[in-house]
């Protein structure tokens, strides 16, 4: 199998090298190919079965390269000149024979990889660190620096916007699309991540609290319909989504608590006629009513919610968890270095993290994801 020998690796900013890392038969990885570039490599993206390698620039260039069936020699074939600024995402589509795009420039591109000519691009309100394309419907889907998500419809060479996406209160770090359930999942700095539910056309959009840092990067194994995320802080999550979860309820609006009826401390009147402190206004996670501290001081997972973490929840919710409702339905691992990086290959069960610390880690994953 292709994918068990090769790693590709590169590093951000100090390091303006390519290497090809390949498995030898004493069972340890060696490069083969040790490639200098021009100038720093900001992302990239390989496909196995053209061996093409697409590399973004710092300087806003994608260079394209084939490597040899031995992996032993790269030749570059192609130089796009696709961004005016840091390349943040590639993105390779062999169906279409697409080079997607996305710069700090703030647009998104796209080029025919066989001419090498630009078919279009899109203004996008922010720089963008997430992309994900749907072959079947040609839609892309774009998230941003901005906490939103643009879903555009492309054509040959021209593009409309879709809809867009709102739901992170940070941005949006990674993407990950399943085609088979028709399913994004968005991951941001606000530490959550959010399964957009397409294919159920119901607009449902649940959310997964599960890390205590930025999302750095997600993978779906469709194989085992388990989503892998990873954090900032070095977390790996693995989620089961065969498991059939709640949307959160929104939160009520309330002058006063919604079980005690205290006022809330802009509820002057109440505060005066009824001779009340006023308290602060919370909200139980569960039923969304708005409570004061005393109503709502018992705290519980609801993993059936996506909170895998403790919540606030009030009195009478907190009676209506049972155990059973609080069996987590994610596992979490410690991967002990700041994740940059993350690459499932599920035709090896192989993980791949990349930290800040420079090292590239290579995890067995058979025992958690099957
Ligand atoms: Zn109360
Ligand atoms: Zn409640």
């Amino acid at each position: 199998m292709l994918v068990s020998v090769v790693i590709l690796q590169f590093f951000l900013h100090s390091n303006r090298t390519i290497r090809v890392w390949m498995k030898r038969d004493s069972g340890q990885y060696w490069p083969s190919i040790y490639h200098a570039m021009p100038s720093s490599c900001s992302c990239m993206t390989f496909n196995p079965e053209t061996r093409r390698l697409l590399v973004g620039m710092d300087t806003g260039n994608v260079f394209e390269f084939i490597l040899s069936e031995d992996y032993n020699k790269m030749t570059p074939t192609h130089t796009y000149q696709a961004h005016q600024g840091r390349v943040t995402v590639v993105l390779f589509v062999l169906e279409m024979e697409w080079l997607l795009s996305t710069g700090q420039d703030k647009t998104f591109t796209w080029h025919c990889s066989e001419s090498g000519q630009q078919l279009g691009s899109y203004h996008t309100s922010a720089w963008v660190s997430g992309l994900q394309f749907d072959v079947e419907t040609r839609h892309a889907f774009v998230g941003d620096q901005s906490g939103q998500v643009t879903i555009l419809k492309l054509e040959q060479d021209s593009c409309s916007l879709v809809t867009t996406f709102k739901g992170h209160t940070g941005n949006v770090t990674a993407l990950c699309w399943d085609p088979a359930q028709r399913v994004l999942f968005s991951g941001s700095s606000d530490h959550s991540i959010i399964m957009w539910d397409i294919g159920g056309r119901k607009g449902t959009a649940i959310e997964l609290q599960g890390h205590n840092d930025k999302v750095q990067g997600l993978c779906y194994a469709s194989h085992t319909r388990q989503l892998i995320s990873c954090s900032a802080d070095g977390g790996i999550v693995i989620w089961n989504m065969d498991v059939t979860r709640q949307e959160t309820p929104e939160w009520l609006d309330s002058d006063s608590c919604q079980k005690c009826e205290q006022p809330f401390f802009w509820n002057f009147k109440q505060m005066w006629d009824s001779k009340k402190i006023g308290l602060r206004q919370h909200h139980c996670r569960k039923c969304g009513q708005a409570l004061c501290g005393k109503c709502s001081s018992k705290r519980s997972t609801i993993p059936l919610m996506g909170f895998e973490f403790e919540v606030r929840v009030c009195d009478g919710c907190h009676a209506s968890i049972t155990d059973e409702d609080r069996a987590p339905t994610a596992t979490f691992h410690d991967s002990k270095h700041a994740i940059v990086y993350l690459h499932y290959e599920p035709t090896t069960g192989c993980l791949l993290t990349s930290g800040t610390d420079k090292v590239v880690k290579l995890w067995d994953m058979t025992p958690v994801v099957s």
